[in-house]
C-alpha cells in the first residue's frame, strides 16, 4: 500500500500529450489500496464547478470522471488546492469522487508526521503574489467572483493569467522559491517531520535537522517534457519519473 504524490499538471485542453499522460498514469499507477494525493494546480485554471454542466467536450467533466473510476478501484483520493484551481469546490470533489483537504494538511504517513501542502504559501519572499492571494482567497472575492456570468470568468483569468506571465518573466528566479525560514517554522508548528508540496516546479529532496530530529522537503515535479509522482511506502520516499 503506497501513497502516491502529484501536483502541477496544469491540465487544459490545449495540452493533449499531458492530459493522455495523466489518463495513462491513473490507469497504471495507482493500484487497489493506494491512496493518491494531488497538491493542487491539477488544472491550468478553474473557473467554477457549474463548468461541469456546460455541453461536450466538457474538459472537466472528462478528468472527473476519470478520477471517479480510479476511486471505483479502490483508490482513496484527496485533493489539496493551488493558485490555478482554488476555485474548485464540493461540485468537482464530488464528480470525481475526491475528498478536499485544507493547507496544509498534517497526518501521520506510516509512522512519520507528515504535511502537505501546495506550497505558494511558503513563497514568502514575492509579497506580490502573497497580496494577491489574500485577496483571491477572499470569501467575499470568491463570492463576488463566482456570481459572475462564466464566460465573463473565463475572460477574467485569461486575463490575470497573462499578468502573471507577464510578472514571472521579470522576477528574479530565487523570490519564487521557497523561504527557507518559512518552511521550518512550518515544521516546527505542525511538528512535521515530512514536508510534501509542489508549485515551484524544482522537484527534489531536502534534509533539515531541527530540534534534534531529522526532517525532509520533499518538492513534486511539474508535468511538462515529462511527467512524475512521489511514491511513499513503509520503506520511506521516491521521485518516480515517467517519460
Ligand atoms: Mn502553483
Amino acid at each position: 500500500m503506497a501513497a502516491l504524490f502529484i501536483s502541477d499538471l496544469h491540465l487544459t485542453p490545449q495540452r493533449a500529450d499531458i492530459t493522455g499522460a495523466f489518463e495513462l498514469f491513473l490507469h497504471e499507477v495507482p493500484q487497489g489500496g493506494d491512496t493518491l494525493y494531488i497538491l493542487g494546480d491539477l488544472f491550468e485554471y478553474w473557473a467554477g464547478d457549474d463548468d461541469l454542466a456546460a455541453p461536450e467536450p466538457n474538459f472537466g467533466a472528462r478528468i472527473a470522471a476519470a478520477l471517479a473510476k480510479v476511486a471505483g478501484r479502490g483508490i482513496g483520493l484527496y485533493f489539496i488546492h493551488g493558485n490555478r484551481d482554488f476555485l474548485l469546490g464540493e461540485g468537482f470533489a464530488q464528480a470525481a469522487r475526491v475528498s478536499l483537504l485544507p493547507d496544509p494538511y498534517v497526518f501521520e504517513l506510516h509512522g512519520m508526521k507528515t504535511v502537505l501542502l501546495h506550497g505558494d504559501t511558503l513563497c514568502t519572499d514575492d509579497t506580490q503574489y502573497q497580496a494577491f492571494r489574500a485577496q483571491v482567497r477572499a470569501p467575499l472575492w470568491r463570492e463576488a467572483f463566482l456570481a459572475q456570468p462564466l464566460a465573463q470568468r473565463h475572460a477574467q483569468i485569461e486575463e490575470l493569467r497573462q499578468r502573471s506571465e507577464t510578472e514571472k518573466a521579470v522576477k528574479p528566479m530565487d523570490i519564487m522559491d521557497v523561504n527557507e525560514d518559512e518552511v521550518r517554522r512550518v515544521l516546527a508548528e505542525t511538528g512535521a517531520i515530512r514536508m510534501i508540496h509542489g508549485h515551484t516546479h524544482r522537484p527534489g529532496r531536502h534534509d533539515y535537522v531541527m530540534a534534534g530530529s531529522a526532517r525532509k522537503r520533499w518538492v513534486l515535479p511539474a508535468w511538462d517534457q515529462h511527467a512524475g509522482y512521489l511514491r511513499v511506502d513503509a520503506g520511506g520516499g521516491a521521485l518516480v519519473q515517467i517519460d
